[in-house]
């Protein structure tokens, strides 16, 4: 079954001169048949680049929006357009404004988690990779409002000695981490190192031998010597690691971190969007060039 749907999602590829993109926390098996597999910004940028003429987005909603943004002449579909993030719908357009109002002189810095109404109300975007670096080069005398996620908002406050102004959101997946989960597993694990992403909380953080993105979280599983790894991260970026580590192990700090959201999108999905041109994400203008603005002033 499984080998006659792959190859017929390879053969609607071909028809339509589509690329299949699959964020690093999506199933195994759509991680396996995408032709990119990374971060939700990497991706979009990249997909930007080649010349395929359909996207599919194997991720959440925010990150179709982003794809869009970047790739406006490109048909971007989702296989479920149900796939929402929780956090990014934490933060509407109305309440950023209303925060705005409160702090005028503010700069507002938002994390790519938000909508593309969101990002286009912003100066700047950053992604939990680039979060410290954009909110180390503001100019001190300036206030920060940083929105939506408040775990990487108090982790770039530590990292940068900054007073943040923190909108109170957070990703229900990296809450259920607890640093209980990191700490009992090193028990068991002495040698183990853990690895853990900015969305998680301080306690969580604190526990951790490493804090940083997916592919920061990637990269130091490869260059780290031990064998043994705790990934405090949604669990199908575990389906990675170990494909592109084979000697060592992997651990998930909870199987509780594990993004429902993102587990809606399934091989039958893809095919299905692929057959009927659908779900199709658009992002009208001018937000889309409001959005494409502030995502190039922190490329920038
Ligand atoms: Fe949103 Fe968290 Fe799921 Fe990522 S893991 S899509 S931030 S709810």
């Amino acid at each position: 079954m499984s080998e006659a749907l792959i190859s017929r999602i390879e053969s609607l590829k071909d028809e339509m001169g589509a690329v299949i993109l699959a964020h690093n926390y999506q199933r195994g098996d759509v991680q396996d048949i995408a032709d990119l597999v990374g971060d939700s910004l990497d991706l979009s940028r990249k997909a930007a680049a080649t010349d395929a003429k359909v996207v599919v987005f194997c991720g959440v909603y925010f990150m179709a929006e982003t794809a869009a943004i970047l790739s406006p002449e490109k048909t971007v579909l989702i296989p479920d357009k149900n796939a929402g993030c929780p956090l990014a719908n934490m933060l509407s357009l109305r309440e950023l404004e209303d925060l705005r109002r409160k702090h005028p002189d503010a700069v507002v810095v938002t994390y790519v988690n938000s909508s593309a109404a969101v990002k286009a109300a912003s100066d700047t975007c950053c992604t939990s990779a680039n979060a410290v670096k954009i909110v180390s080069e503001i100019p001190p005398e300036k206030e920060i409002i940083f929105a939506p996620d408040m775990s990487l908002g108090s982790y770039v406050a530590e990292e940068t000695g900054r007073s943040l102004i923190l909108w109170q959101g957070y990703c229900p997946t990296h809450h259920r981490i607890l640093a209980s989960d990191i700490l009992n597993l090193k028990k068991e694990h002495p040698n183990a190192l853990a690895a853990v992403h900015p969305e998680c909380t301080e306690d969580v953080r604190d526990a951790a031998d490493f804090v940083g993105s997916t592919s920061q979280i990637l990269e130091y599983c490869h260059e780290e010597d031990a064998g043994i790894f705790i990934i405090g991260t949604e669990i199908g970026i575990i389906h990675r690691l170990k494909k592109e580590n084979p000697g060592k192990e992997f651990l998930p700090a909870s199987e509780m971190g594990d993004c429902p959201n993102m587990k809606l999108i399934t091989l039958e999905k893809i095919a299905w969007a692929l057959e009927d041109n659908s779900y199709r994400v658009t992002v009208p203008e001018p937000t889309a060039s409001l959005a494409r603005c502030a995502i190039e002033r922190m490329l920038a």
